[in-house]
């Protein structure tokens, strides 16, 4: 039915005077000025609907002392229109609250937005009319709305945190708080004030109120990271680079992880010396500027507890010099969260301000609040007079305003309060399943408070209207995610999740600071540019994971998940794409070890241990290569002989480096990587012989090495873990060595290409099919095949030791690696399998690049453990809780 007809019958029958258009929007900040102005180009009527009494947002209502923006304000703008970016000139590197409001002003005024906007005007509630397809939004102001499209831009932080403390009635004094200051200001001279909270809106006003008060004492619980702003002109080199070339500036803010155009850091904080650490460190301080302290100082510190300690540690010396009273600067120092796990804050002046004698800091993690009363606050020690109390305490963020209206009534009466009970559940952070044409900007799933979030509301804007044009010219009328897409988009979620340090904080990010709120990390940590490329995805792949019906048009419901790999996975294998590489089989088996050589020497080195210690040792037809990895713990130590991978023709003792090392690490025991001989120049079964003679002789000479006497055990990767798999069996059939344990890493176990997993992934995931054809070819005749010796599952699997199998889910040998893993369990061998979801055949070797292979990593290291009878082994700090079910991984755990 035309909207027009649609509209027609529904104002005469159940809204009467309901304003007709075809998209509402809710909020005027940043996202629903922009709204308007692309919707109204695509041809779509549009009403913005605001509380506020004018346009800004964010910007309208905070106006507390000293209020400003954290990004650069080169960085923090609109990037739409060429003309509008040079029609405005920001006087500042960091642009003042009225200075932002002014701009936003600016543009509702030169793009004549003020006339679809009615302000004063709240959404109280919204309710989807299925025989109309089209939602009603009640208001507490005027003519409710029917629209055929309903968008939130309510804000990530437009919702304020009610106080948690009692009595706040009962004071006498005046009450503010930061986020709905005053228009006309707060003089505070002569008076004695007391803040409440020390987040950002604390630290960016607590120097100026200082500067105001009589006296002012701050009600702190949990200190917070906090760096110089060095505010200032825009920095010339910021600067230079954006006019050098606007347009590739901006494009590589649009495809960077933050939004803001820097590049990714590679060096890795165990390669970099003390004095290179702080010299970096020293760099960051002094530039004053949020994004670059948290991304450029080393490719770990935001995704390794050791890497992150190092900046946590040298903040914390900072603070130390800056405040002069050392019980002070102790309660200022926060140990309790990883730097980046929370916001941290940009301020001017904010440490040097508790020197000042009429500031007193008062930790409330010693004395908690007991009360406020009518004269001032109480604690548990002592009582404080006051005449003025501001709360900073922050905003019921990301869901808070969505759920404020209440109810949102999606398909078949669905509550998104019903919905979101257990945490926000959503595709893309965009829209909800059981909510057609419901949207939302910068919603909870995607990267939002965790980006530059002009360029990320400019992003899911143009999405959106560019979705909703499309729609319409295709006959379209409804458009919703479905159940599969939504589920996918929270494990994907969570999977990026596993990547940071965030699980280890109590934040906004995941609803900590709001009593009874649902633990659940909110924003998207994947990145700003993955994500961009994701929502493009859905659209190249024929709307995915989307229902789109119209009239008269046939529904349309491309079902599936847009992402299935790991975060890291998916970034190494469209950096592969990207190279268009010659197949490797094509470059000959000469070629191929000089590219994987050249490929391995790009790596992150490997990291430190104990020893490496390189020599000789006798093969079956003359020496072969081994390199041993010592712990640093003192030994003796067992004994793991490794095989690497490279498909019985690449690598060397060499090539599996960084493994080793980390398993050397994990497992406190030494490795031994051995150098087998490749094909073609030596054939089946050299390298099956040469493993087991090198794993008789290592375990003959293990004491030697440092090695603990009795058994070893036997590990390898791809080809290697075939290797492994046949020395295991050899070893049962001709008397030894005694083998501990097994952990076969994505081995060949079979000679047969028609299993599953071969078809589905045959190619793309960088092991194809014809490649492992062309490692067959070359290292065994096919009348060869069948034998044990290179085809273990053909062989005799019952007396093996205990193994541990790891399969890949994106890996043509995933089936043979699980048919091996559970005959040997159906001969009665103790076999733990780890079947990797979303990881592809080289994610656990690439060790420091597919960090999401750390979890699994540590498993094989404590089932090594268990196989060489030691007990389990200290947590390393990069493996907490990775991957297992912590509150913040709600949305995972809800949705897998
Ligand atoms: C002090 C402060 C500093 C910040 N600094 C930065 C920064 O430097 N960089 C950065 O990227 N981000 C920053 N942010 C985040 C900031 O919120 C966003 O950058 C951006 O302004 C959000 O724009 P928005 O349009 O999405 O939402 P908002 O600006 O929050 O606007 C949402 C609007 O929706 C209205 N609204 C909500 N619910 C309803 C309803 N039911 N009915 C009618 N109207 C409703 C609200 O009144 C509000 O005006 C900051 C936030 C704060 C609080």
């Amino acid at each position: 039915m035309p909207d027009a007809m649609v509209a027609a019958r529904e104002s005469k029958a159940a809204s009467g005077s309901a304003q007709q258009v075809d998209v509402a929007v809710v909020g005027a900040g940043f996202a629903g000025l922009y709204l308007p102005h692309r919707l109204r180009k695509a041809g779509l009527t549009v009403v913005a609907l605001e509380e506020a009494g004018d346009v800004g947002g964010t910007w309208y209502w905070n106006r507390y002392p000293g209020a400003r923006c954290d990004i650069q304000t080169i960085d923090y703008s609109y990037t739409f229109d060429p003309e509008l970016e040079t029609a405005w000139t920001w006087s500042e590197k960091y642009a003042t609250q009225p200075e932002i409001l002014r701009y936003l002003g600016f543009v509702a005024d030169r793009y004549d937005l003020r006339r679809d906007i009615r302000f004063k005007t709240k959404v109280t509630e919204a309710t989807w009319d299925e025989a109309n397809g089209r939602w009603h939004l009640a208001t507490d102001n005027g003519a409710p709305v029917s629209c055929r499209y309903y968008i939130m831009a309510t804000g990530c932080l437009s919702a304020p945190k009610p106080p948690e403390i009692d009595g706040v009635k009962d004071f006498t004094g005046a009450v503010y708080f930061t986020g709905r200051w005053p228009h006309d200001g707060v003089n505070l001279a002569g008076k004695r004030v007391a803040v409440i909270g020390t987040g950002s809106s604390g630290i960016q006003s607590i120097p100026l109120i200082a500067q105001q008060a009589e006296h002012l004492t701050v009600f702190q619980r949990t200190p917070n990271f906090a760096l110089p702003a060095h505010n200032g002109p825009a920095p010339s080199d910021r600067m230079s680079l954006l006019q050098g070339d606007r347009a590739a500036y901006r494009e590589q803010a649009r495809r960077s992880m933050a939004g803001v155009p820097y590049p990714q850091q590679m060096a890795v904080s165990w390669q970099l010396s003390d004095a290179e650490r702080r010299a970096r460190f020293e760099e960051a301080w002094g530039k004053g500027d949020l994004v670059y302290i948290l991304t450029q100082l080393w490719a770990d510190q935001g995704v390794d507890v050791d890497g992150n300690a190092l900046i946590c540690e040298l903040i914390r010396e900072k603070i130390g010099t800056i405040v002069k009273d050392p019980e002070t600067a102790a309660a200022l120092m926060p140990h309790d969260h990883p730097f980046g796990a929370k916001r941290p804050c940009l301020d001017t002046n904010y440490y040097a301000t508790y020197n000042r004698p009429n500031v007193t800091l008062v930790n409330l993690r010693q004395e908690p609040v007991k009360a406020i009363t009518p004269s001032g606050i109480t604690t548990g020690k002592r009582s404080f007079d006051v005449d003025v109390i501001v709360f900073a305490t922050g905003f019921d963020a990301m869901t808070g305003a969505i759920r404020a209206v209440h109810p949102i009534t999606g398909r078949d009466g669905k509550s998104l309060s019903g919905v979101w009970a257990q945490g926000p559940q959503t595709y893309l952070g965009l829209t909800v399943a059981g909510f057609p044409n419901f949207f939302m900007i910068t919603g909870p799933g995607s990267p939002s408070v965790l980006s530059n979030m002009a360029v990320s509301i400019e992003q899911h804007v143009d999405w959106v209207v560019d979705r909703l044009a499309a729609l319409r010219d295709a006959g379209f009328t409804t458009i919703e995610a479905t159940e599969t897409a939504q589920a996918g988009w929270g494990r994907h979620m969570a999977d990026c999740a596993t990547l940071t340090l965030h699980r280890l904080a109590n934040t906004w990010y995941t609803g900590a600071n709001v009593p009874g709120k649902v633990r659940a990390l909110m924003p998207y940590t994947g990145g700003v540019g993955p994500y961009r490329s994701i929502c493009d995805e859905v659209v190249s792949r024929g709307m995915l994971g989307f229902k789109l019906t119209g009239p008269d048009v046939a529904a349309q419901c491309n079902d599936g998940e847009v992402v299935r790999l790991q975060p890291d996975v998916r970034l190494v294998l469209n950096l592969l794409a990207q190279l268009n590489l010659p197949p490797i089989e094509s470059m000959g088996a000469l070629g191929a070890r000089a590219f994987v050589n050249e490929f391995n020497n790009s790596r992150p080195a490997g990291r430190p241990v104990g020893a490496i210690v390189d020599g000789t040792l006798p093969g079956t037809d003359g020496p072969l290569h081994y390199r041993l990895y010592r712990p640093a713990t003192p030994g003796p130590h067992p004994v793991v002989i490794y095989f690497h991978g490279g498909g019985w023709v690449l690598g060397d003792e060499q090539s599996d480096d960084p493994f080793c090392r980390d398993m050397a690490r994990r497992t406190d025991m030494i490795f031994v990587s051995v150098g087998y001989r490749h094909a073609p120049e030596y054939r089946f079964p050299a390298a099956a012989e040469d493993g087991y003679t090198a794993t008789r002789w290592i375990a003959e000479h293990a004491v030697e090495f440092g090695g603990k006497p009795g058994p070893v055990l036997v590990a390898g990767w791809s080809a290697g873990g075939n290797i492994a798999a046949v020395t295991c069996q050899l070893a049962r059939d001709r008397g030894g060595p005694e083998i501990a344990g097994q952990l076969l890493v994505c081995p060949v176990t079979d000679c047969t290409f028609d299993r599953p997993s071969y078809n589905e992934n045959e190619i793309g995931y960088f092991l194809t099919r014809s490649l492992m054809y062309w490692f067959w070819d070359l290292y065994c005749s096919p009348a060869d095949r069948t034998d044990p010796r290179v085809s273990p599952l053909r062989g005799k699997v019952a007396g093996l030791p205990p193994a541990f199998v790891v399969t890949c889910e994106f890996d043509p040998l995933r089936d043979e690696g699980i048919a091996y893993a559970e005959a040997m369990a159906a001969a009665g061998v103790p076999v733990e399998q780890l079947k990797a979801r979303g990881h592809f055949h080289s994610s656990f070797t690439m060790v420091d690049v597919v960090i999401t292979g750390v979890q699994g990593r540590g498993q094989m290291a404590e089932a090594m453990r268990r196989f060489a009878g030691l007990p389990p082994g200290v947590r390393r700090g990069d493996e907490n809780d990775h991957g297992r079910a912590s509150t913040g991984h709600r949305i995972a755990a809800a949705a897998s």
